[in-house]
Parts: structure tokens; sequence; C-alpha cells
């Protein structure tokens, strides 16, 4: 059920916020950025998990006076911001919600209104994190989440402090103190034991193959704590055979994506010299929503994938043929896994 704020401004009613249980969204400051920039017409970018409430963003918008075009693209962060479709619909401004900055030199006026994730347990999270670091005699952890959950963070380090336990955060390259993305760790903190703060496996993953430290998985949503353990392995193994599996490729297809933070032409040409110079073919091609459904009239037998990490990663078993990430191409030219990396910040 979602439950709606007014606030009376000026003798107009102005609906402002929008909870969804558990995500809240502030739609204020976003309407008041838009009256102060004047913009009348504006083009809607909504995550995936938000598509279900676009009707009620719309009216919110248009209910503030504003003509409103609603992307329906996917949109998993902001690297994903549409000017050039924006524009095409005479829109002027881009009102995108899920995500924070990401990208410099935009050529239309954008307003970012991340999600915040609602956290009414965390006097028993926290209490939870307490009780496992005394248990395993931790006083200090690096500390890392994703933008939905980055507000709580001074809570966790204030109470952390009261029982002698050191919280640390690090501000990483284009992102906030603390924030991770799956395409930048720079933010991850240079101590022993790193806590990420979130679900699912892709991000303490990632920190660990971009760090080698040693991460401790903290989920909110389910109050679990559990040490990145096994789980390594079996990522790394995954690795290991697609890599070894794309080597036997002759022919390869190299990915780039048409999103603006996820093009990365300059990486693809120097991958194609690359992989010629060792004897085999490869050719780049564009889109904007790789998917396997689009790749299907390819003959190449591996692909090369240099837009977002989570296509190779998460979703790599819905390809027909080996997909790699770009950074894993000096893998598949001989370098040893001994040390496999993952990329901090692309
Ligand atoms: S490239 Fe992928 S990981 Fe990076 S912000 Fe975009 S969707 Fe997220």
């Amino acid at each position: 059920m979602i439950n709606k704020f007014f606030e009376i401004k000026s003798s107009t009613i102005i609906k402002t916020n929008i909870i969804i249980p558990n995500y809240q969204l502030i739609m204020h400051n976003v309407i008041k950025e838009l009256k102060e920039i004047k913009a009348k017409n504006i083009f809607l970018q909504i995550p995936e998990g938000l598509k279900t409430r676009a009707e009620e963003l719309i009216n919110t918008l248009e209910e503030n006076g504003f003509d409103v075009i609603c992307s329906m693209d996917p949109c998993f962060g902001a690297c994903d911001i549409k000017p050039d479709t924006a524009k095409l619909n005479n829109c002027d401004a881009i009102v995108h919600l899920g995500h924070n900055k990401f990208l410099e030199n935009n050529t239309i006026p954008i307003i970012y209104l991340p999600l915040t994730f609602e956290l009414n347990h965390i006097d028993k999270l926290i209490k939870n994190l307490i009780n496992y670091l005394k248990k395993e005699k931790i006083n200090e952890i690096g500390f890392v989440t994703t933008i939905q959950y980055l507000e709580h963070i001074p809570k966790i380090k204030d109470e952390l402090k009261k029982e002698n336990i050191k919280l640390v955060t690090k501000k990483g390259e284009k992102v906030e103190e603390g924030q991770i993305l799956g395409c930048n760790y720079s933010s991850a903190p240079n101590t022993k034991n790193i806590v990420y703060f979130g679900e699912g496996l892709f991000h303490p993953l990632g920190i660990h193959f971009s760090t080698q430290k040693e991460i401790i998985i903290f989920n909110p949503t389910e109050n679990l704590i559990s040490h990145l353990d096994k789980e390594k392995d079996k990522f790394l193994r995954e690795r290991i055979l697609l890599i070894e599996q794309a080597k036997d490729a002759s022919e390869f297809a190299i990915l780039i994506s048409s999103k603006l933070g996820q093009n990365r032409i300059k990486i693809a040409r120097q991958i194609k010299k690359d992989l010629e110079a060792n004897g085999k073919k490869a050719k780049i091609y564009s889109m904007d929503f790789i998917s396997q459904t689009f790749l299907l009239g390819i003959n190449a037998s591996a692909f090369i994938n240099t837009a977002c990490p989570r296509i190779s990663i998460d979703d790599f078993k819905e390809y027909k043929k080996p997909i790699i990430n770009f950074y894993e191409v000096e893998y598949l030219l001989g370098k040893s896994y001994d040390d496999y990396k993952i990329k901090m910040f692309y």
C-alpha cells in the first residue's frame, strides 16, 4: 500500500513524497529543483524494481504541473542516462530515480533521486553486528554499502564506537563515502576486514577480488551475518572455466554498449588489437541493451563484454557462448590465474 504525504506550500497542495514499503522516495527536492530550473517537460527514468509504480510517479509530477514522458527501457543504473531520447521528445530535464550522479558533463539538466531503504529494525541489526564482531574479536572494520543504505552509516558508526569498534569508510572515485557500485569498488577501505552491508553475492565477490580483503556480508533484510568463504572458490572456478572455454575461440565478438556510462570504445579497440596480435579474429558490435537474444546472428565463438560487468558475471549462463569481461582478456592471453583480480574502478 502506498501512503502519500502532502505539503501545503503557497496555497497550493503539493504532493511530494511517496513511501513504498521499505523504500522511500523524497520527491519534494526534485519538484523544487525542477521548478528552480524552470523545467516543464520531464523525461522520467525509473529503476526496474519501481516500474510497477510508474503511473503513481507520473501522477505525482503531473499534479505538480509537469508534463512527463516516462522511459520504459530497462534502466539498471545511473550509467544509463538518455539525453538524446529526452531531447528527441522535447524534454528539458531528466529525472532519474533510484541512483545518484554517475556521469559528468551532461547536455541536459539531470535531477537524481536515489532510493533509500528504510530499516525499522536498525537497532536490532547493529546489536547483531556488535555481538558478531565481539565474538570474532574484531575491533576495526572497513564498511561499504550501496546507495540505498548509505544514510544508515553514521548511526552504525556511532553505535560501534560506543563499543570501542572502529568503523572505517572511504570516499572512492565518483561515488559517495562508503558507496560501492558493481563497477566501482574504490570506496573499499584498506582494513583487514571489510563489512559489506547489503544483499546478494555480486558485490562482496567484487570487493574481495578487487581488494583481496576478507569480506563479512551483513544482509540487513534478513539480519544475517556471514563470511565470504566457499563462494570465492566457486566464483573463481566459474571464471576460469569461462575464460578457458573462450580461449578455444578463433573469432571473438567484442560487445560495446551505447549506454553513456557503459561505453568503452577505446578499450574495445585495444582488445581487438591485442586479440589480433595473438592470431585471433575480432569484431566490435554496438548495442544498447546487451542480451543473448540480439546476438543470435553472430558467428563468433566467444563474447568479450566491455559494458556493465554484471552481464558477464550474474547473467553468463543466459549466453549460448562464453562471455567474459574485458579485463579477463589478459588471462585469456596467458596471464596466470594466481593473482586473478576484478577491476576496482571501471
Ligand atoms: S555499469 Fe553496471 S554496475 Fe556500474 S552503475 Fe551501471 S548498472 Fe551499475
